[in-house]
């Protein structure tokens, strides 16, 4: 054989793989520094929480058994919090997951994706992996245009990304204007709406989107516990859809595909409001101690509903990233967003966020 490469799908063969924030542990190695501040992949800063702890601990003995395929207590306690019928739901390996079942199961190589531009880098790479053609609609102030959206759809469109939030931005859409958007989609075109920092948006501006899918057959919501919930090393993620097409994905996904550690973790997280409350306190507080630093700094930010902020750093992010680094304060470059001005950085304790703050002083002062 010539070329072993070729064997490989063609959309694969063009994939270029996400970039994760760099881990801890990385840089410690690099740098052998052992103080390092970690703010590159909007996690909770809170660590984890008791209740989830315990949790875990009481299912640790059951790790011999496969976890409970149909996830029938998690999807019972998510059916109660939410309002929705258990069969309503798919449960995921993190709600990539989800939008990865919406990809493989409805998608192929002669359909079309519509999505944003700086809309999360999970989007491009889902649609490459099963050869499809991505349309990238531009941005509006950062934010989705879902009028130039809606007009990007043709007869091949198949599927529709919306992240509300948006991740790196943080921007936000009208409820009125994303239901619009949503009842005015072709019968054919399949909606993912991607809510994974709902429980960061004021509470004021939250589009109340659970009932939505019972009037519209084509939309799913996608939701995690990665992030407000900190379960992000878990990855258990679910959907919210109509019950045929829950249906359909249940077919596609594999039969243990949210391992046991995670379905209890995330049932015992549903129920600690505590912990919730606590997260969203602390991540007003940093957003405000962010904001007001970038003002100090005479920077500008885009505003977000979201657990991070892109600041724009008016010269090139990846300098900055890296020379944060070197300070031992790992953010996250979004060049590769189409942002090359921007970092994006996560809220962290407003310890984390004033070692931030002082670093990001320094390096834009050359020290
Ligand atoms: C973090 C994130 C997700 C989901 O992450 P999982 O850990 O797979 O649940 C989904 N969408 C966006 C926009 C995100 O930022």
């Amino acid at each position: 054989m010539n070329n072993f490469i070729e064997l490989a799908l063609a959309g694969v063969q063009q994939l270029v793989p996400y970039v994760p924030g760099k881990p801890v542990d990385e840089l410690q190695r690099e740098l052998g520094l052992t103080e390092i501040v970690k703010l590159a992949s909007n996690e909770n800063p809170l660590g984890t929480g008791r209740k989830v702890a315990a949790a875990i601990q009481a299912a640790l003995p059951e790790l011999t058994r496969y976890p409970d395929g149909s996830g029938f207590a998690l999807k019972t306690a998510l059916s109660a919090h939410l309002d929705v019928t258990p069969a309503q739901i798919t449960l995921g390996n993190g709600s990539s997951e989800i939008l990865e079942l919406m990809m493989r199961t409805f998608v192929a190589p002669e359909h079309e994706v519509v999505f944003s531009q700086h809309a999360f880098a999970l989007y491009p790479i889902l649609t490459q992996a099963v050869g499809a053609k991505a349309k990238v609609v531009p941005a509006k102030q950062y934010g989705h245009d879902l009028t130039a959206m809606r007009a990007a759809i043709n007869a091949n469109t198949r599927l529709v990304f919306i992240a509300n939030p948006n991740n790196p931005t943080g921007t936000l859409l009208a409820t009125s204007e994303l239901e619009d958007f949503i009842a005015s989609l072709p019968a054919q075109v399949l909606c993912v709406l991607d809510e994974a920092y709902f429980d960061f948006v004021a509470p004021d501006l939250r589009s109340d989107t659970m009932h939505w899918p019972l009037r519209y057959p084509n939309l799913i919501i996608a939701r995690t516990f990665s992030k407000a919930h900190g379960l992000a090393g878990l990855r258990i993620g679910y959907g919210v859809s109509s019950i045929e097409l829950a249906d359909l994905l249940n077919r596609v996904r594999q039969p243990f595909n949210s391992n046991s550690l995670a379905l209890a973790a995330a049932e015992a997280a549903l129920g600690d409001t505590e912990y919730l409350q606590q997260t969203v306190a602390t991540n007003n507080a940093g957003m405000l101690q962010l904001t007001q630093a970038f003002s100090h700094l005479g920077l500008q930010w885009i505003p977000s509903s979201g657990n991070f902020v892109s600041v724009d750093v008016q010269q090139n992010g990846m300098a900055i990233y890296n020379a944060l680094l070197q300070k031992g304060v790992i953010v996250r470059p979004v060049a590769n967003y189409e942002m090359p001005n921007h970092i994006r950085v996560s809220i962290g304790t407003s310890q984390e966020n004033k070692v931030f703050i002082d670093a990001l002083a320094q390096v834009l002062k050359g020290v």
